[in-house]
């Protein structure tokens, strides 16, 4: 077995940094030099520059993609007691934000194959209460967005995407129209949390909407619910992307459709190498959606996966669970409308998923090294 001179990381921000120095440096120092630490410039440069990339009216920036779900749920007037259906397979932020606000999670399962949240489900789920459905593009692929807006249609709700691991995907609709991901729903969630896709250099997140009304709600909700200076007329939070982080995502974001084919790329080299592996399930690429590999998920059949992590780590490899334990089994979110058993397809991808080194840095090197590794632990 080969050996490898330099360290393998989940994550590597350190060598995408080296490439934008320059600009990102000037650009910090000279938010420093000018004092624009709130709202300076390059939050409205990057909100305007981030509109045009997505083809979407309006981008809000905020402080983190948490507080984007949470403003727009609270822009929706969702009330105590309103039902929103989200999935059972993703992390905890979506339920999170529902029960603070009062709102009952509706916990729905998700396919085996995509990992994205299942429409028979979510139409079964569907009550009287019912407000709302978030979908969840986890991992780097849309769900199904034009059957959830089907059903969203037919029973009037509001379609909050959760896009924090999607941002710069593709959704193709059946009339071949394409869209952002993030851009179809009434409201799309985003966070910049450094290992995101689009990752800055601290916290960071923003709503994006099509909906002039609904953008001027939501600015006002993230803003102390001030719609004229020191004027409050609706409950609000604090939410703002600092300054000093919107120069980061400006520069970043140009290079974003080059970071999603570099991802891809590793993506592809993992799925040639691992293919028809008895063992190990790669991931499924969505119909109508490309992916942006925010994570390479695999699934193990017959494999110790603890002993399989220890295993990589010895060697070198990090691998990651992503995640392990579902929802509805958390102290937190333990509800007399769910039990063990009642997602069986989240149970089984809590116990079975790994995910390997996923970022804009990996080269074939390290990729060969990483899947002759695994290959020959997992035999
Ligand atoms: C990261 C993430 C969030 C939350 O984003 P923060 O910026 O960390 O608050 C929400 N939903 C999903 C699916 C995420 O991956």
């Amino acid at each position: 077995m080969t050996t490898l001179t330099k360290k393998i990381q989940m994550v590597d921000l350190k060598g995408q940094y080296e490439k934008i120095k320059a600009e990102v440096d000037a650009g910090i120092q000279d938010v420093i030099n000018t004092t624009a630490f709130i709202n300076g410039p390059a939050v409205k440069e990057f909100q305007s520059d981030l509109e045009k990339y997505l083809n979407v009216k309006h981008v809000i920036p905020c402080a983190n993609g948490t507080d984007a779900l949470q403003i727009a749920m609270m822009a929706l007037d969702l009330k105590p007691g309103d039902e929103v259906i989200t999935a059972s397979f993703t992390y905890v932020a979506t339920a999170e934000v529902i029960g603070l606000l009062g709102l009952t999670p509706v916990l729905v399962d998700v396919y085996p194959d995509t990992f994205d949240i299942d429409i028979e489900a979510i139409e079964k789920a569907i009550t009287p209460k019912t407000k709302a459905i978030v979908p969840v593009h986890l991992f780097g692929q849309c769900a199904d967005m034009e059957r959830i807006m089907a059903l969203a249609k037919k029973h009037n709700l509001y379609v909050i995407e959760d896009v924090a691991q999607a941002i710069g995907a593709d959704y193709t609709f059946s009339d071949s129209k394409k869209v952002k991901a993030g851009v179809i729903g009434t409201i799309g969630c985003t966070s910049f949390f450094p290992s995101k896709n689009l990752g800055c250099y601290g916290d960071g997140g923003a709503i994006y909407t099509n909906d002039d009304a609904l953008a001027k709600k939501l600015r006002m909700v993230a803003h102390h619910g001030q719609s004229v200076q020191y004027v409050h007329d609706v409950l609000g939070v604090n939410s703002r992307l600092d300054t000093i982080q919107a120069v980061v995502l400006k520069a970043k974001l140009k290079h974003l459709d080059e970071y999603a084919a570099a991802r891809r790329k590793a993506a592809d080299h993992y799925d040639k190498a691992l293919a028809n592996h008895p063992k190990l399930k790669t991931p499924v690429r969505a119909k109508n959606s490309t992916h942006v590999f925010h994570q390479y998920t695999l699934q193990l059949t017959g494999v110790d996966r603890t002993k399989l992590r220890e295993q990589l780590t010895e060697r070198g490899i990090p691998a990651m669970i992503y995640y392990p334990i579902p929802l509805h089994e958390q102290n937190a979110y333990k509800s007399d409308r769910f039990k063990k058993g009642d997602f069986p397809v989240t149970e089984k991808l809590c116990a079975s998923v790994l995910s390997l080194p996923m970022h804009t840095e990996m080269d074939e090197e390290t990729l060969k090294y990483i899947t002759d590794n695994l290959l020959e632990l997992v035999n």
